[in-house]
């Protein structure tokens, strides 16, 4: 048995189209990557990420998996849930401090035997540096280290998987950018007429742009792929949530029976509509929206 048969996966996910007054006003066709049906408890995107690392992780004949991320990551959970069952201890690394009791995503990692260790907010900022990896190497032993969101060159190939799930006819993708790791790979996959649009979702992401490159040039040994990022739409930050943006999930949920995570595919979801009603799309375009996940914390 793979490890997608292990940790049944529903691959490749599903394609749901969308319609509305607004795309037809547009004349263009709208089709979900459903890639938050890949699981119940891992984001898609998140398993894509994590897919090559495993295998990296074995041949490294590893016994446990060490990786970072803030206090609501789905990159934690995901590693804690993907490590129980394919066999690894998982340790997770958190930014901050403790705060009890756990919050509900937090809880979840611990209730698959993710151990926490957290990191105040300077040294976290170093989580990189040798220094605090030897820290970190002193407390736990040996570890396959995961970067945060989990975006490292494993998961470019990962992400470019879901690139070739997706045909021809689709002209543009778009996907919400955290770290980057899914756009890079998702670029790098498409074919040449395609091309790819990332909506970061916390404020001043334009860093983003420098690191989706180095992701890529680690890959593919340069920058590849027709992509571009829209800087407009994260709402004020990261995990901000205005009015304005509720107003938009509760519509898109009536329309389309499909809640939307808030943190991500809400504002890549505006975007998408904004970007379609300033004729950023040709007539006649297909414009595909991944999905990574429903945002929701696993078994709440
Ligand atoms: C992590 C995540 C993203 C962002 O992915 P990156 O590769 O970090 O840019 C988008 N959507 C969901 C649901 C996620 O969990």
């Amino acid at each position: 048995m793979n490890d997608e048969q292990a940790l049944g996966l529903r691959l490749p996910s599903p394609i749901d189209e969308i319609e509305d007054e607004r795309t037809r006003r547009e004349g263009v066709r709208v089709l979900l990557k459903r890639d938050d049906l890949i699981h119940s408890e891992v984001s898609g995107n998140k398993w894509r990420k994590l897919k090559y690392n495993i295998e990296a992780a074995r041949r490294r004949g590893a016994r446990a998996l060490l990786t970072f991320g803030g206090a609501y990551s789905n990159h934690i959970v995901a590693t804690a849930v993907v490590g129980a069952r394919l066999g690894f201890e998982t340790i997770g690394v958190i930014r901050g401090e403790e705060h009890v009791p756990l919050n509900p995503h937090l809880q979840f990692a611990v209730s698959r035997g993710m151990r926490l260790s957290y990191l105040d907010r300077s040294t976290y900022r170093e989580k990189t540096s040798e220094a605090v990896i030897d820290a970190l190497r002193e407390e736990f032993g040996n570890f396959y280290l995961i970067p945060e969101g989990g975006s490292n060159a494993e998961a470019v190939r990962g992400c470019a998987e879901l690139a070739a799930e997706i045909d021809a006819s689709v002209n543009v993708v778009m996907c919400a950018v955290g770290t980057g790791g899914t756009l890079a790979g998702l670029a790098g996959g498409l074919g040449a007429d395609q091309s790819a649009i990332g909506v970061p979702v916390l404020k001043g992401g334009g860093f983003l742009e420098d690191d989706i490159v180095r992701l890529q040039e680690q890959v593919y040994g340069e920058r590849v792929g027709s992509w571009r990022l829209v800087l407009d739409y994260h709402f004020g930050g990261y995990a901000k949530r205005p009015p304005e943006l509720d107003a938009f999930i509760d519509d898109f949920e009536q329309r389309h029976g499909l809640r939307l995570d808030w943190v991500y595919e809400a504002k890549m979801m505006f975007a998408l509509f904004d970007l379609i009603e300033r004729d950023e799309f040709h007539r006649g375009s297909t414009i595909m929206a991944v999905i990574s996940g429903s945002g929701g914390v696993p078994g709440a």
